[in-house]
C-alpha cells in the first residue's frame, strides 16, 4: 500500500530505500529530501505510518533538536515540550524514608538554550509524518522478506507483492532489525532482566522545569517535566515486578509512585495507562556492509537510564546524510562500502562510549549493597563541588560539541 504525495515510480527504482519508518528511519527520509529533493526516497514500514500510541517523552538534547530546526519541524513539536532547566539527582536503599540530594545540574548551553528539551513520542512522530509526506515515498504494511545485496543495486522483496530497488538500503527497523540479520550482522547482546515502565502524571507541586533522576535499589527512577503541572515518568524494575505493578488498580500505582519519588512533586495522579518495555543492551558490531547501513535502535539499543536511544540515532541521521549528500555531490557511489565506512568511523565511538556508560550507570546504581552504595553517594558528592566538571558534563550531555556533522552544529549540509 502506497500512502503519501509521493507514488510509487513506475521501475520500483530508488536512490535510497529506508526500513522502518520509527523516529530515525522518518528523521532520514526527511532530512535527506529537504536538502537533496532531487533524491528518490522510499520508507517501508509492517505498521500504517500513525502516530503510535506510546506513552513514552523522550529527552532530546539540545544538539539534535537543531535537526527538527532545519527542517523547520521544531516550533510546532516544543508547544508541547518542556524545557528541563535543572537536574536532581537522589540516592537511596531499601526501606529509606528520606531522599539525599546527591547531585545537581543547572544551566544552559548558551543563553536561553536549555540542554534538554522533553518531548511526548506522539508529537514526534505526528511532525515527521506531515514533513515525510511532501517529498518520500511511504510504503505502509511493507516488512522485508528477502534482500540482494550482490548487485549494483540492492534488491527488495517486500510483503505486499512489491519488489524495489535502491543504491543504499539503510536499516532503522528497530532492535530487532531483520535487516540486520539477513545480512548476518552479529551484535553485542545482554539482556538487563530489567522492564521500563512508562506513564503521564499530574502533580500537585510545580516541577519548576527540574528533571528528578532518583537511584534506587530496584532501578532508577526518572521524573521528567512537561508543560503545566505534569511529568514524565520512566523506570525500571525487574521484569516480574514490572509486570505486577502494571495490573495494580491506579490508587495502588500512584501511591507506589509518589512513594519512590520521596513526595518530591506531592500527590500524583495518573493520567494513562502504564506502559512496560523490556530492556536490554544490542549493539551491531559492524554499523556497514556494502549497500546497507544500520542506524538508530537498529544500530544499538541502550538502556533509557540516560535517556539517549534516540539521541544516538538522530546522531545517526545527522552523520548518514552528511555522508550521503556529499557523496552524491561527488559522484560517488552512496552504497559502496568506501562511502558507507566514513559514516560507521564517525559513529562507533561515540555509540561505544554510551553504551559503556550506560551499561555501567545501571549496574552501578540498580543494588543495594552498602560499600557500593558509599562508594557511588561519594562519586556524586564530588562531583556536586566541582562546577567545572558539571558544566562539562551539560555540554556533554547536549551533544552538539565541535567536529561532529554539520547538522548538529547548526549548519545546513
Ligand atoms: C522506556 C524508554 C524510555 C526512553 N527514553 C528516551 C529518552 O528520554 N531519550 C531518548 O533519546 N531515547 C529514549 N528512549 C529510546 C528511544 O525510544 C529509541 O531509541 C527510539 O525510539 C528508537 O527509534 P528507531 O526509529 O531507531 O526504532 P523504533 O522506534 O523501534 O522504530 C522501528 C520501526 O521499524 C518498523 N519495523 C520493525 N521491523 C520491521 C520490518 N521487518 N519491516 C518493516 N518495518 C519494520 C517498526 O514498525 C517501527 O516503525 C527510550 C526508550 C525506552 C524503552
Amino acid at each position: 500500500m502506497v500512502n503519501s504525495a509521493r507514488k510509487i515510480p513506475a521501475d520500483k527504482k530508488f536512490d535510497i530505500a529506508i526500513v522502518g519508518g520509527g523516529p530515525a528511519g522518518l528523521t532520514l527520509g526527511a532530512t535527506l529530501v529537504h536538502f537533496m529533493p532531487e533524491l528518490k526516497v522510499v520508507i517501508c514500514d509492517r505498521g500504517n505510518f500513525e502516530v503510535p500510541d506510546d506513552a513514552r517523552s523522550l529527552a532530546l538534547a539540545a544538539g539534535v533538536t537543531r535537526i527538527y530546526e532545519a527542517l523547520g519541524i521544531w516550533e510546532e513539536m516544543k508547544e508541547r515540550a518542556c524545557p528541563i532547566a535543572r537536574m536532581e539527582v537522589t540516592d537511596s536503599g531499601t526501606g529509606d524514608r528520606s531522599r539525599p540530594l546527591f547531585l545537581s545540574f543547572e544551566g544552559e548551553v548558551s543563553p536561553g538554550q536549555p540542554f534538554a528539551h522533553m518531548v511526548p513520542f506522539r508529537q514526534i512522530m505526528q511532525g515527521l509524518l506531515k514533513k515525510t509526506k511532501d517529498g518520500v515515498t511511504l510504503l505502509a504494511r511493507a516488512s522485508v522478506l528477502k534482500m540482494d545485496r550482490t548487485g549494483a543495486r540492492s534488491v527488495l522483496e517486500l510483503s505486499g507483492g512489491n519488489r524495489i530497488e535502491a543504491e543504499l538500503v539503510v536499516a532503522a527497523d528497530g532492535s530487532r532489525s531483520a535487516l540486520r540479520d539477513m545480512a548476518e550482522i552479529k551484535t553485542i547482546v545482554s539482556d538487563y532482566r530489567q522492564s521500563g515502565l512508562v506513564t503521564t502524571i499530574g502533580h500537585e507541586k510545580p516541577h519548576k522545569q527540574t528533571a528528578f533522576e532518583h537511584f534506587r535499589p530496584a532501578g532508577p527512577f526518572a521524573s521528567l517535566p512537561l508543560p503545566g503541572n505534569r511529568s514524565s515518568l520512566v523506570w525500571t524494575e525487574n521484569s516480574i515486578d514490572a509486570q505486577r505493578l502494571k495490573d495494580l488498580p491506579a490508587q495502588e500505582q500512584a501511591a507506589h509512585i509518589e512513594e519512590s519519588m520521596g513526595y518530591c512533586l506531592g500527590k500524583v495522579t495518573l493520567e494513562e495507562p502504564i506502559q512496560v518495555f523490556p530492556l536490554r543492551l544490542c549493539i551491531a558490531r559492524k554499523f556497514v556492509v556494502q549497500r546497507l547501513a544500520l542506524m538508530g535502535d537498529a544500530a544499538h539499543a541502550v538502556h533509557p537510564i540516560t535517556g539517549q536511544g534516540l539521541n544516538l540515532g538522530l546522531k545517526d541521521v545527522a552523520a548518514l546524510s552528511e555522508v550521503i549528500i556529499e557523496a552524491v555531490r561527488q559522484g560517488e557511489d552512496i552504497g559502496s562500502l568506501n562511502v558507507l565506512q566514513r559514516y560507521e568511523r564517525w559513529r562507533r565511538l561515540d555509540v561505544a562510549l554510551m553504551a559503556m556508560a550506560t551499561d555501567s550507570l545501571n549496574r552501578l546504581f540498580s543494588n543495594d549493597v552498602a560499600a557500593i552504595r558509599a562508594i557511588r553517594d561519594l562519586g556524586l558528592g564530588v562531583v556536586d563541588r566541582m562546577p567545572l566538571v558539571k558544566k562539562a558534563l551539560i555540554r556533554h550531555a547536549a551533544g552538539g560539541g565541535g567536529g561532529g556533522p554539520k547538522l548538529l552544529q547548526g549548519q545546513d549540509i
